[in-house]
């Protein structure tokens, strides 16, 4: 069966693909950790495909500024820097295939990835398929999604700078946020439904020093308040019931992130939070299928990461093939 319809005409190519053949590596995910793995298979001359389920560029499309990727000292909006990733990535011959992943098997060093357009026939696998952060369960998240929400403190703290910011969640990354959040911001109110933090004793210490934080625990988001941008944040108490609007600038969401595994379940080993684990080589407890970017246990999830991981990836995924052939 012939898919060369299925390749999104945005990234052109000098070779098109066949689904009868066997790829060298498939590159599953099209985010900053699979673009640049597909740069470094096509210049290492890999018979390579990459797979793609929306359009590419990864979450960093949704993110207005991006000043911390070096290179960019006035920073760059994410799907400018994501369409200067995927310019790279053409320049070395590479062409999204459209397609979800649906299922990965592997047999006698071949693997077989059952996607929406057909099963593609591969040697080797990036797994590259990112993580997707738990959404506030508020109805008007996505109204205000870049427009005074956040998934990234990171990323975004710098914005709020002497403004007043709510934190929702209370475990380690919710305190990380917190105490990052705090060197720019007036004021960071920490938001927990429960009537305890969840993180290290020694994060909640340290937080509950810092006069700049205040911690709300026993309540609940409800609503965001807010015209164009986030102006307030209505807030219920989960044992009385009685609700109240908080006056902030912005919500960073720090209630976890899913990693987007169900493909591999049952084949590849993960940690207890659902990411993949890895060697220093990207390698998976499966020979040959190696993972990169958000998708893989990491302390740091950022795109300079996610790059690093890609490019480590297919240099290890081209040693691997080597060793196969001898
Ligand atoms: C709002 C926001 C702001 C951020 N700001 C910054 C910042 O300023 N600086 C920074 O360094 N980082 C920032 N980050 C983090 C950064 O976006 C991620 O670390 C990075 O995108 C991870 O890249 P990735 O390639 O591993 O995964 P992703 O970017 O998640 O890409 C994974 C790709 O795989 C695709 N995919 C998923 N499932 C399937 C499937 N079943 N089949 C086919 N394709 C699939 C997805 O559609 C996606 O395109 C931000 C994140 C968010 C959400």
């Amino acid at each position: 069966m012939e898919n060369f319809d299925l390749f999104s005409e945005d990234m052109s190519s000098n070779r098109k693909a066949d689904l009868n053949e066997v790829f060298d590596l498939a590159i599953l995910g099209a985010g900053p950790a699979g673009l640049t793995a597909s740069i470094y298979a096509g210049r290492a001359g890999l018979k390579f495909i990459l797979v793609e389920r929306l359009s590419s560029g990864g979450q960093i499309v949704f993110s207005d500024q991006v000043d911390n990727y070096p290179g960019f000292p006035e920073g760059i909006s994410g799907s400018q820097l994501m369409e200067r990733f995927e310019k790279q990535a053409s320049k070395f011959g590479t062409q999204i295939f459209s397609g979800e992943v649906r299922e990965i098997k592997k047999s006698d060093n071949l693997f077989l990835i059952e996607t929406s357009s057909g099963t593609i026939k591969s040697r080797s696998v990036i797994y590259a398929m990112g993580a997707d952060p738990m959404k506030l369960p508020v109805p008007e998240e996505e109204r205000f999604r870049g427009k005074g929400v956040s998934y990234c403190a990171t990323c975004d703290a710098a914005f709020f700078k002497d403004k007043i910011v709510c934190v929702v969640g209370g475990g380690d990354t919710a305190l990380y946020d917190a105490l990052h959040l705090s060197r720019f911001a007036k004021n960071v109110i920490v938001l927990h439904r429960r009537d305890k933090l969840r993180a290290v004793k020694v994060l909640q210490d340290i937080v509950k020093k810092n006069p700049r934080i205040e911690l709300l625990l026993e309540h609940i988001p409800l609503h965001i308040i807010g015209n164009k941008k986030v102006e307030g944040l209505e807030v219920e108490n989960v044992k009385t019931r009685e609700s109240k609007v908080i006056n902030i600038d912005g919500i960073f969401v720090a209630i976890g992130i899913v990693p987007n595994t169900l493909p591999l379940k049952g084949i590849v080993e993960l940690d207890e939070k659902g990411f993949i684990k890895t060697d220093l080589n990207m390698e998976t407890s499966v020979q040959g299928l190696f993972a990169a970017g958000d998708v893989r246990a990491t302390p740091l999830r950022q795109v300079v990461t996610a790059a690093s991981d890609g490019a480590i990836a297919a240099f290890s995924a081209q040693k691997y093939l080597e060793n196969l052939e001898r």
